[in-house]
């Protein structure tokens, strides 16, 4: 099978550093599918779920904005936050789900309406995410 190397990091660790058959990846300006051989390319990374195929199985990541690179074979993805599928605490992202919506339907004057969207955002990819992982797609 023809692969290529993804990694992914966030400030604190490398999250993910493997050989792998392909990846979907939501950048600003939609969905882009990497495969081996892929032209150089570097965008912005969105709020949302990075899936990957390594050996046949399918795996997510949540991931918050970032930005990302592909070139010789390599796909580079430097992201704020991200987490492994199984690695994510689902009970805390409900709980952030939760707040998040409650703060939005609320509508507080001193709202900060654009942070109360990205934390629901990362809320959402979280639960993809968890849900998404070891279902073989
Ligand atoms: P919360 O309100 O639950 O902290 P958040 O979206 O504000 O959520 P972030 O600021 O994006 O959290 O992340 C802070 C740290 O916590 C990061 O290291 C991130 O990877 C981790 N993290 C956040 N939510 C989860 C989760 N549900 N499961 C595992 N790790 C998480």
């Amino acid at each position: 099978m023809k692969s290529f190397k993804l990694e992914i990091v966030n400030p604190e660790r490398v999250v993910v550093s493997e050989e792998v058959e392909s990846v979907v990846l939501p950048a600003v300006d939609g969905f882009l599918g990497i495969l081996r051989n892929h032209v150089p390319i570097f965008g912005g990374l969105d709020i949302g779920v990075i899936r990957y195929r390594k050996e046949g199985k399918s795996h997510t990541v949540a991931c918050n904005l970032g930005v990302f690179e592909m070139r010789e074979n390599t796909l580079r993805v430097l992201a704020d936050t991200a987490e492994r599928g199984e690695d994510i605490d689902v009970l805390r992202a409900q709980e952030a789900k939760k707040r998040a919506e409650r703060r939005l339907q609320e509508k507080a004057q001193d709202l900060d309406y654009v942070r109360a969207e990205l934390a629901l955002k990362r809320a959402i990819a979280r639960l993809k995410a968890a849900a998404g992982e070891g279902k073989g797609r």
